[in-house]
């Protein structure tokens, strides 16, 4: 059964100081996540995880994950400038972009990121708008066809916009070879949200055998192998999660088959995990402020899909905690909504839930990651605070909440604003 990080009584008296709606995350849990993926991958000399910022892209949050030796991986120019100001410099920075704008690649070239290269066309793009090509360069990979683990199909690479084919990843080590590069990567990202701990040991045999392929045939030997993010958490209560230490074993065994007799025993692995390092710990915490009789039951929040979209967008299951209330039968069936003039703003649809009144504290679980970060300000809402639960048990205002004045900010270029 999921259980919130926080008890109802220290959620009220947070709600004190900061309204809800709110973002919360677990310090402790986020440190315990970052050291069992460390311990799980130990064995790789060089293994290093690239917290994928887009997730949960906070300063404070970023700064615990450097304190437990992790670096970033970016993907825009807001999120390479969040990391330097955090101190991420170098190769802590991984930059992983598509379609990528000419001063974002600038500005990864001013911070020494090491870029991943998402196209065959942004070697020449990428030389022309820094100059030069780096010493350490990465590609990304796109095999095609379907990404199966045994005969199940986890993901279309083939649909997917990411990456290289083959014929021109090789084609690419080649070239960039022959332009100066010394140190070169593979990265590739095939299945989002995957909880199989097959996963990783699958991926790998893929960007293994890849590796050796492009060291037989473009005469490059790879320096580190980016496993990317994607590894999942159990959004379902009963669902069954990925065992890290499990996963880094299964990736042991196919490196020790595949690369060591390969002569590419020193390969460095990296990861970019953002779900599942960040998701489980952190909650959107809501109160419910209407309740309403029709053709169904519904409990309307002071939280909308702006804060979290996932449900509205995918139709993603939420776990939902009605704060004390956590013994009570399960005798309700409800819509839980937010405000939104779009009625798929709806955090949970015909959800088994104990009897809420309005003013209960409603605990949305697994909103660590792609939550905050996904906001957006559609019928004028504004985004909410993001607190921490540091482990001392104390609660530090990380990002307050928006104002109107933030809100028309951008208009002062109008008559009416300025
Ligand atoms: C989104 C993304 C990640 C993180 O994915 P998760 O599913 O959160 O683990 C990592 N790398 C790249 C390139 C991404 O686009």
């Amino acid at each position: 059964m999921k259980k919130p990080f926080v008890t109802k009584e220290q959620l009220e008296k947070i709600i004190e100081t900061y309204p809800t709606p709110f973002h919360i995350y677990d310090e402790r849990g986020i440190r315990e996540r970052a050291r069992a993926l460390n311990a799980a991958f130990a064995w790789n000399r060089g293994f290093k995880e690239y917290f994928a910022v887009k997730a949960t892209p906070n300063p404070v949050i970023l700064d615990i994950l450097k304190e437990e030796g992790c670096g970033v991986d970016c993907s825009s120019l807001t999120e390479l400038m969040m990391s330097d100001k955090v101190g991420f410099s170098g190769s802590d920075i991984m930059f992983s972009s598509n379609d990528t704008p000419a001063e974002d690649f600038v500005e990864a070239r001013k911070l020494g990121a090491i870029i991943n290269l998402d196209d065959f066309t942004h070697i020449d793009f990428l030389e022309s708008v820094t100059g030069s090509i780096p010493e350490t360069i990465c590609c990304r990979y796109n095999p095609g066809g379907d990404f199966r683990i045994s005969t199940r199909i986890m993901g279309s690479p083939s649909e997917a916009k990411y990456g290289m084919t083959p014929e021109q990843i090789i084609e690419a080590y080649k070239i960039l070879k022959a332009k100066g590069a010394k140190r070169f990567g593979i990265h590739a990202f095939l299945s989002s949200n995957n909880t199989d701990n097959e996963y990783y040991p699958t991926l790998s045999r893929e960007l293994f055998k890849m590796a050796v392929r492009i060291k037989e045939e473009a005469g490059v030997s790879l320096s580190f192998i980016n496993l990317s993010g994607g590894v999942g958490i159990p959004y379902l209560p009963d669902a069954k999660p990925a065992d890290i230490a499990v996963i880094g074993e299964g990736v042991r065994k196919v490196y020790d088959e595949i690369l060591v007799p390969a002569g590419l025993g020193d390969v460095s692995l990296f990861t970019e995990l953002g779900r599942w390092m960040l998701a489980p710990n952190g909650m959107l915490v809501t109160k419910a402020i209407h309740e309403k009789h029709i053709y169904k039951e519904y409990i309307g929040c002071d939280a909308c899909a702006a804060n979290l979209m996932r449900p509205a967008m995918y139709g993603a299951y939420h776990h939902i905690t009605v704060m004390g209330k956590e013994d009570e039968p399960l005798d309700h069936i409800y819509d839980v909504t937010g405000g939104l003039c779009e009625n798929n703003d709806k955090f949970a649809v015909d959800r088994a839930l104990p009897k809420i009144d309005v003013g209960d504290i409603l605990a949305i679980h697994d909103a660590g990651a792609h939550g905050f970060s996904m906001g957006y300000n559609y019928n004028g809402k504004l985004r909410s605070a993001e607190l921490l639960l540091k482990e001392d048990g104390s609660v530090e205002l990380i990002r307050r909440a928006e104002t109107p004045d933030d809100y028309f900010a951008t208009l002062g270029v109008t008559k009416f604003f300025n």
